[in-house]
């Protein structure tokens, strides 16, 4: 019987995962896809973001289909954040998902939907929308360039349609404004309560046509049925999983927001996959490709070195088969100096609010230095808080020394078990 607790898990470490990389927000390159020491939140491994920058252009440019990407180094050298940076750089929109490799194999799902599901989450839909004028709408004409003969000035004519008696005089006023100069662009016009149907119209929409045909650029389009439409785009982005779930099932919507969205059949994929494919002819719909980063796994993030290919007997550079290593662009990344972890440091403690000492900040750097980078950054906001709890406003040494004792880091809490083994084994 499936529970429900496996997904809300699984959505936590999700947001820890993100969470601890809030302060990137980009790769920190500059114009010709330098990377700057510091920027975007980015610090150092120059290489690496070079090389990212580079795999971040032949997305742009539509040529990573068939790809993926390798990063490869040891653990805390942000291989998560140069992923995170590469899908920040791509647009706002872009989707950017991150799952362990664990979870494909301990989800209540085949591994090959878990990973279809986790493909579909990173690829966006930027879906565009026409809507019609609805009542009390402020509607924007553009004027782009005067209409010759008329004295029309360029910019803005804003209307308002709040009352729909006087949407015929709306054509009269345009013309006004265009040839007598009554209305200025910028001029607020309130219609009559607006239903925007042509029978009330029908003299106006077409001295809106003319007026187009004058030279000046309206955003009134004439539709079939002879209503006036604005043509208003209203973009929003999905992903193709979030399409796939909201059509596969009746309440789609609460599946989506529970996480327990159980898999997804292959023909509701395939009819999504054609619709899609119809939007973007149609010009309605646009795909954004997003990042999908799994770590712990062989793909795309690895800390394993020449080590056995899971299942088999074979050795191999990162525990990848040849041929597949073969397919895969590689990013390596190196460990940080004492330098470069202070600066992530100081970045994580801006991010998290949590003003630091100098001699704290010191002693927090050897500690990020001797045990790990995320070691030492999950130790901010718990000194933090033992901080504020003594009332202090600056982090101290005491309390980072505090807070170390509290949390053990990998090797202590390994060096731990060891030491305790007998106690926890029965
Ligand atoms: P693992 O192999 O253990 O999964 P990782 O290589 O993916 O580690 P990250 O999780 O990216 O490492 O890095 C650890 C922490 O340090 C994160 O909070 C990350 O955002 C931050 N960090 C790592 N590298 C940088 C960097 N160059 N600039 C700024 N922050 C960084």
């Amino acid at each position: 019987m499936a529970t429900t607790k496996v997904p809300e898990v699984r959505d936590i470490t999700r947001i820890e995962r993100i969470g601890a990389h809030s302060h990137i927000r980009g790769l920190g390159l500059d114009d010709a896809l330098e990377p700057r020491q510091v920027s975007q939140g980015m610090v150092g491994q120059l290489a690496s973001r070079r090389a990212a920058g580079v795999i971040l252009e032949m997305i742009k440019d539509g040529h990573i289909a068939g790809r993926a990407v390798l990063i490869a180094g040891q653990p805390g050298t942000g291989k998560t954040a140069i992923a995170m940076g590469i899908a920040q750089s791509l647009g706002p929109d872009t989707p950017f998902t991150a799952l362990a490799g664990s979870e494909i194999f301990s989800l209540e799902m085949s591994k090959t939907e878990a990973l279809s599901q986790a493909f579909r989450k990173a690829i966006g839909v930027r879906i565009k929308e026409e809507t019609e004028i609805i009542e009390g709408e402020v509607v924007e004409i553009q004027i782009d360039r005067p209409a010759t003969g008329t004295g029309a000035k360029v910019g803005k004519l804003t209307l308002k349609t709040t009352e729909m008696e006087t949407i015929y005089d709306l054509g009269n006023k345009m013309i006004d404004s265009l040839s007598k100069e009554k209305v200025q662009a910028g001029d607020v016009i309130t219609i009559d309560k607006a239903t925007g149907k042509i029978s009330k119209l029908g003299r106006s929409f077409t001295r809106a046509r003319d007026y187009d045909a004058m030279g000046a650029q309206t955003q009134f389009v004439q539709c079939p049925e002879g209503e006036l439409q604005k043509r208003k785009e209203v973009v929003h982005t999905v992903s193709l999983h979030e399409i796939d779930v909201i059509n596969s099932r009746t309440q789609g919507f609460l599946a989506l927001f529970s996480g327990d969205t159980g898999e997804i059949k292959s023909e509701v994929r395939e009819q999504i996959n054609a619709k899609v494919c119809e939007w973007r002819e149609e010009g309605k719909a646009e795909i954004i490709p997003g990042v999908l980063f799994i770590d712990e796994f062989f793909i795309m993030a690895t800390n394993r070195g020449i080590t056995r290919i899971r299942g088999t007997n074979y050795q191999s550079p990162h525990g990848i088969p040849i041929d597949l290593l073969d397919r895969l662009l590689i990013i390596a990344t190196s460990p940080y100096t004492e330098k470069e972890t202070r600066q992530i440091l100081k970045i994580r403690c801006e991010e998290e609010d949590v003003e630091l000492s100098e001699e704290a900040h010191t002693v927090l750097t050897r500690i990020g230095m001797e045990t790990s980078l995320r070691y030492a950054i999950q130790l901010i906001s718990t000194a933090g808080l033992v901080c504020r709890k003594r009332k202090g406003t600056e982090v101290q040494v005491e309390d980072i020394k505090r807070v170390y004792s509290l949390f053990l880091d990998e090797a202590r809490s390994s060096q731990y078990m060891k030491e305790y083994q007998d106690s926890f084994l029965f």
